[in-house]
């Protein structure tokens, strides 16, 4: 499905390892690890979890010396698995030292996310940023210019308190901090480039915890510059807080046609799978019609017409089942990240929504019939009933699957392309 924005932010494209962030690129996936990244092993591990599940583009924490003496161990260890995504490193405090002190992991990252606010106080700031970019310019890497309102330049936000009082009709102070995040963050920019980073390897991010100020913040960000723009809401939270927070914010965004690469910041359930923000990012591109990672499945709600949580176990299944095979999947049928599956309740909408679906299972509510048929490209095509309807349908969609999106079918459909074009 292909939308068209009513404005689309053009912005100057940004290579990252081997992803393309901006210039029109698709919207990439970006994710961080919470591990110790002075534990190799478990950041790798981590590293693997989150690229495997879909994400782009990784960053990691590197916060100490041995944060940093870990970086260039951890990207050979990546490589041996055969993973060769984008790493970025985490920078705070300290980068200008540990950049310089280990040539390593400067030479190792992809990127590196600096921070104005925390790149040092006083004199100290301009020789430290300068560092940082030239390590940058040393080792031809990318940076993300990443403010944070929890760590927003205060020299900067003190003057422009101070600029503002000094107005005849003074902004709010949450003007002035959004302001003053969008000026840090310019102003660094513009700075990198004076020390030599060609703005060409210039991501810029200004991060906030609350929805509506993140959405006028990018609003300014966008009509100021051209670099390509991070999109996140920082401390989203947890569970369906985070989500829908970072949700509302991203999406209005994105149909702005703002943002080039987006990352949830969720914080995870104890135990909890740190893919899960992969996961809530691509089905925010996805359900927004802009990019495709997996098949959808279109479960209904329910409601008193469903005597039992059969279809939701169903429906729960069949997700499981379809995101799970999508590591096979993605290179064996290509295409197959469109498919949309329909799982529902009862005959009052599981007919017509099957029917719109690839391939759909309308199931027996309350004193129906227990019997389900299945559509399969807006026909009804067979009927299941018995202990083993879930099984049966697994089977049918892996059919389906195989049927469309196969090897034989893609060579074929090659072929007819190829005669069409002699002929
Ligand atoms: S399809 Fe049936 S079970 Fe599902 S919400 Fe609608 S009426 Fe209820």
């Amino acid at each position: 499905m292909s939308i068209s924005f009513p404005v689309r932010h053009e912005t100057v494209p940004v290579r990252v390892g081997n992803v393309v962030i901006g210039g029109g690129e698709p919207v990439v996936v970006q994710s961080m690890t919470n591990t110790d990244s002075a534990d190799v092993m478990a950041t790798a591990a981590q590293v693997a979890e989150l690229f495997a599940g879909g994400s782009e583009i990784v960053r990691i924490t590197v916060n100490t010396p041995e944060a940093a003496a870990a970086v260039a161990p951890l990207r050979s260890w990546l490589d041996q698995m055969g993973i060769h995504g984008p790493l970025v490193g985490d920078f705070h405090y300290n980068g200008h030292r540990l950049l310089s002190q280990f040539p390593e992991c400067a030479a190792a990252l992809d990127k590196y996310r600096i921070n104005p606010g925390n790149v040092g106080r006083g004199s100290k700031r301009d020789e430290q940023f300068a560092t940082m970019i030239d390590a940058a310019c040393r080792y031809q890497k990318p940076v993300r210019i990443g403010v944070n309102w929890g760590s927003l330049d205060q020299q900067l936000l003190a003057r422009m308190m101070d600029e503002n009082a000094d107005r005849s009709e003074p902004w709010d102070a949450d003007e002035v901090m959004r302001e003053a995040l969008v000026v840090s963050a310019l102003d660094s920019a513009a700075r990198a480039i004076e020390l030599g980073l060609p703005r060409e390897r210039i991501v810029l991010s200004c991060k906030v915890s609350d929805v509506q100020d993140l959405i006028l913040v990018y609003r300014r960000l966008a009509e100021r510059c051209n670099f390509p723009l991070h999109l996140g809401l920082t401390e989203a939270g947890m569970g369906t807080k985070g989500i829908v927070a970072s949700t509302a914010a991203i999406a209005v965004l994105l149909q702005e046609g703002i943002g080039d690469t987006i990352r949830v910041s969720l914080t995870p359930d104890p135990g909890g799978e740190r893919s899960r923000e992969v996961t809530v990012a691509q089905e925010i591109l996805q359900t927004m019609g802009l990019r495709s990672f997996a098949p959808l499945v279109i479960a209904c709600p329910g409601c008193g017409r469903t005597s039992s949580t059969y279809f939701q176990e169903l429906a729960g299944r069949i997700q499981s089942y379809l995101r799970n095979q999508m590591k096979v999947w993605r290179e064996k049928y290509p295409g197959v990240e469109d498919m949309r599956v329909a799982v529902m309740g009862c005959v009052v909408n599981g007919p017509g929504e099957s029917r719109h679906a690839n391939i759909g299972i309308s199931l027996p509510g309350t004193g129906e019939k227990p019997v389900a048929p299945v559509f399969i490209d807006g026909e009804r095509a067979v009927t299941l009933k018995g202990e083993r309807i879930a099984e049966e349908f697994q089977d049918l969609v892996e059919q389906y699957v195989e049927r469309h999106f196969g090897d034989s079918v893609a060579n074929a459909d090659r072929m007819n392309d190829t005669a069409g074009i002699q002929g």
